[in-house]
């Protein structure tokens, strides 16, 4: 099915994009750009992201603008506001606490802890002090946080009491390079507090609220941020500080970031999107940030996209789709009039998801791509361009995408023909880009052929040059010599009314190679039954055509999916086919 375009007409907020001319932008575009706009002088002789993020702010009225508005899951607290100076003094008790524990540059202090102000004070903390900042994601069981913090040569971990007795203290010690185990809100307490194990609110109590931010030069490492692999330990993607600058200019473009908005990203900073547009970027823009320390719940998203006030809005399919469940009603219920702009990240975004953006909100979803090497948003909608639902949009000014093939003889070759399916490859170079798997230099090396970044993705890009995603390139579906796209085949699938969630996995067939196979998951009020299989399956034939259509469908109503939404196609696979599971890590439920 096609859908409508939406035109950047009918997304005139009346405020002017800071990206008004796609075409003009790109072309003229040079990352000294981002450096003017954080007020680097071009004879900076270091640059660190904290300092991007706040120290700059004190010389201005900035200063006494709420950075931060937390708003806490116990239903009796009263939003809690704390100034862009208030932050910065926090996070300089938080760094002269590192060094007063002797913590050096480039040592890696973890953070294992939930959406709370004490998280923020720790990332620019940590920042300022020269350290390298790991985000954990608090759902994380004790498996994968040892996996991390050993990969990462943790010296320290920023958590909470309730998270340490659960996860950490029965292995911790065991960890050779940990130095100390910092307790956020643990008063002094013999039975818990030891050498290793402090307690940080005595600490931070006596240490001065000012902090000269070391200088760290732009290759220096600034963050570690972990992902999965096919198979194998995650992998530790390594950023420096000079990604401060994409982070900043991308958020300007494909957020539309303005000083006055009132933003609220989503996304846990456990994960990489939390920290570069849940923290980074937004705090380098000045802009007031809504911080909810709740897990989703629908009522209360609306309820806080009305009262806050939101303007920008940074979410993600999966909350897209489950808000969708709910229906217009609820939306309706809210007066949701202060938004101005919607995004969305992560995993495909259904065209369906779009419209109901522009139905139910009043404005579309903008879809973007990147993954966590990228270290910030590649791909993008933009407020003044067209959508082009399903498409992921276009590149970013300053990166240079295209679409290519891996020859037999370990080189490449870019696919210039419009529409043709190839792994969506990145120009080596931008300022966000991984610097390198930890400890592991020669899968580093294998990412990158002839300059070009490998992202393992599919991709096509369309002739008016729109980015859109095909799958992982090892989900894609081969199928009597067809390329099939899971996210093409699953899109269909959802717009039967009875789906909720559909993962769509290649099984082996002996005359076609592969068939596709999709696995379902029916809304309320549906019951599994061979008719419904059946009427389902006609959708998708009838959408779709006889060769790209699942050939058989099977009801399951708890799809495998990682923490983050996107439904493991590869374990479905191993799953159904009685393979080894690999690195499961990241699926939710795991290890908790
Ligand atoms: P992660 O490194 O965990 O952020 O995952 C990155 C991967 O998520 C990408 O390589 C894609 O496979 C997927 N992804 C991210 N954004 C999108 C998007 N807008 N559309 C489709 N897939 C996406």
């Amino acid at each position: 099915m096609t859908y409508p375009i939406v035109s950047k007409a009918l997304k005139n907020s009346g405020i002017q994009p800071n990206l008004n001319d796609y075409d003009t932008v790109f072309k003229n575009f040079r990352w000294q750009q981002a450096a003017d706009g954080i007020s680097l002088p071009a004879e900076a002789d270091s640059i660190n992201i904290a300092a991007i993020a706040l120290d700059r702010h004190q010389q201005s009225a900035k200063k006494d603008q709420v950075a931060l508005r937390f708003l806490s899951k116990d239903p009796t607290a009263l939003p809690e506001d704390i100034t862009y100076l208030g932050l910065w003094q926090r996070a300089n008790q938080f760094a002269n606490v590192m060094t007063s524990l002797g913590l050096q540059k480039g040592d890696r202090v973890f953070c294992l802890c939930g959406r709370t102000p004490d998280l923020y004070m720790a990332i620019m903390g940590t920042l300022k002090a020269g350290c390298v900042f790991s985000p954990l994601f608090s759902a994380f069981g004790p498996e994968p946080i040892r996996a991390r913090m050993e990969i990462g040569n943790a010296t320290a971990i920023v958590t909470t009491t309730r998270l340490y007795k659960k996860k950490l203290a029965d292995w911790i010690t065991e960890l050779p390079s940990l130095r100390y185990v910092l307790l956020l809100d643990s008063p002094e307490d013999p039975e818990l507090t030891t050498d290793q194990v402090l307690s940080l609110q005595p600490l931070l109590a006596d240490s001065s609220a000012k902090f000269n931010t070391v200088k760290t030069q732009p290759e220096d490492m600034a963050l570690l941020h972990f992902t999965s692999g096919t198979t194998g330990k995650p992998k530790g993607a390594i950023h420096v500080h000079q990604a401060v600058l994409a982070h900043y200019m991308t958020a300007a473009f494909a957020l539309d970031l303005h000083p006055q908005d009132i933003y609220w990203c989503t996304a846990d900073p456990g994960w990489v999107t939390g920290t570069s547009y849940g923290i980074i970027a937004p705090l380098c823009h000045g802009v007031t940030l809504v911080i909810d320390e709740a897990d989703f719940d629908a009522e209360r998203w609306y309820r806080i996209l009305q009262d806050q006030a939101v303007t920008v809005w940074y979410t993600a399919p999966t909350a897209i789709r489950m808000l969708m469940k709910y229906g217009r009603e609820l939306a309706d219920q809210h007066d949701l009039s202060s938004l101005r702009f919607l995004a969305s990240v992560g995993e495909p975004l259904n065209p369906e998801a779009v419209i109901w953006g522009m139905e139910t909100l009043g404005l579309p979803f903008h879809d973007n791509w990147w993954q966590t090497e990228t270290g910030g948003i590649m791909i993008a909608n933009y407020a003044s361009m067209d959508i082009k639902p399903g498409s992921m949009g276009r590149p970013v000014p300053g990166i240079e995408a295209a679409i290519a093939e891996r020859t037999e003889n370990g080189g490449m070759r870019l696919i210039n023909d419009p529409d043709e399916t190839g792994e969506l490859v990145l120009k080596a170079g931008w300022p966000s880009m991984f610097r390198g798997y930890l400890h592991e230099d020669e899968r580093y090396r294998k990412a990158f052929i002839d300059g070009w970044y490998f992202t393992g993705d599919l991709a096509r890009k369309d002739d008016g040059g729109y980015f859109w995603f095909i799958g992982r390139a090892d989900d894609v579906i081969k199928s009597s010599g067809h390329l099939i796209g899971p996210f093409e085949v699953e899109s269909v699938l959802m717009e039967h009314p009875g789906v909720a969630e559909a993962g769509v996995i290649g099984i082996p067939d002996e005359v076609g190679g592969e068939v596709v196979k999709a696995f379902v998951g029916l809304k309320p009020g549906y019951t599994a039954s061979d008719a419904l299989a059946k009427d389902i399956l006609g959708l998708a034939r009838k959408r779709l055509g006889s060769a790209v259509a699942p050939k058989s469908l099977a009801f399951s109503d708890n799809l495998p999916k990682t923490r983050s939404g996107k439904i493991m196609r590869r374990l479905l696979k191993a799953r159904e086919l009685g393979l080894p599971e690999g690195d499961t890590s990241t699926l939710e439920g795991s290890g908790q």
